[in-house]
């Protein structure tokens, strides 16, 4: 199967609304934009992907090398509840690209270290590189979600970060980031039966942490800290996409299509030899 072309960039579908966000209005079980039936051809299409991915991130990657003081980098952010599918997407969708040109970055609880410094030291330390595509799994949204929830700083404090984070995302598309923030949508219900499985199965138990069933257990105070987030912090330089994510196959093939358009808008070019190619050629031959 080649690659679909979309009627409509699925950024544009998938971008969270402006104004007031009512999260138990969009629905998790949605599939915008997907170019075919479902589930049992979603394998096809998201694979479809890999060859332009594959073009692109090298595309990226040669930009890096040439070019490295104005070079484009690429940081895809994932949040989500727990289960929502970041580890899915890492998977099936980030698995697609080569290793090689990927910089993957999971933030945990801060370390001792960590919590010396201010909270996005972490977060400067893990950038991509030039020419690099980050990915991020749970990123500095973690200092207004969990936090907030579980008031491991005071109110003042955590109110302060959004402007702050919008300045920070700010600072990093003027100096050559495109951010791809995507918020996980999945509902309570397809958590549990998600948790379910993980209980069910004895070779899914690492996957799982009692902390989870806490979380869970604040599941609207959580949805009113993703509201915020995405009420505060979309904004036009870094917007934030709702990935309808009850549907792993949908979520998978939308997380893909959307990295695989992001690159595209780059525009990037391959980077002009810096030698005289015929010359080369022509040592090449005498080499015979
Ligand atoms: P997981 O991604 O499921 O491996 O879990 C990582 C855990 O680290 C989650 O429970 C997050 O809420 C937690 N975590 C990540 N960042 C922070 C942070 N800045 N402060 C407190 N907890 C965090
Ligand atoms: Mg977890």
């Amino acid at each position: 199967m080649t690659a679909d072309v979309l009627p409509d960039p699925l950024s544009t579908l998938l971008r969270a609304p402006a104004g007031a966000v009512n999260l138990a209005a969009l629905d998790t079980r949605a599939t915008p934009g997907y170019p075919g039936e479902g589930k049992a051809d979603a394998d096809a299409h998201r694979e479809a992907l890999a060859p332009q991915l594959a073009d692109l991130q090298e595309l990226l990657f040669a930009d890096g090398r040439a070019n490295p003081e104005g070079a484009k980098r690429v940081l895809m952010i994932l949040q989500g509840m727990d289960t929502s599918g970041k580890g899915g997407i890492m998977r099936h969708a980030i698995g697609l690209v080569d290793p090689q040109g990927v910089h993957i970055k999971a933030f945990k609880a801060p370390t001792a270290e960590e919590r010396r410094h201010h909270y996005l030291w972490r977060i400067e330390k893990a950038l991509p590189e030039p020419g690099m595509i980050g990915i991020f799994d749970r990123s500095q949204y973690e200092d207004v979600l969990v936090v907030r929830v579980e008031s491991l700083v005071p109110k003042a404090e955590w109110e302060k970060r959004y402007d702050e984070i919008n300045a920070f995302e700010l600072k990093l598309v003027e100096q050559g980031y495109t951010l791809i923030k995507c918020y996980l949508h999945m509902s309570k219900e397809e958590q549990a039966a998600r948790l379910q499985a993980r209980l069910d199965d004895p070779h899914k138990h690492w996957k799982f942490t009692p902390g989870d069933i806490d979380a869970r257990a604040k599941w609207d105070a959580y949805m009113e800290a993703y509201t915020a987030v995405l009420e505060r912090t979309n904004t036009d330089y870094a917007p934030w996409y709702v990935l309808p994510a009850d549907r792993k196959w949908y979520r998978n093939w939308a997380a893909a299509a959307l990295l695989r358009e992001k690159l595209a808008g780059l525009n990037l070019t391959w980077p002009v030899a810096d030698f005289d190619v015929d010359e080369q050629k022509a040592r090449l031959a005498a080499e015979g």
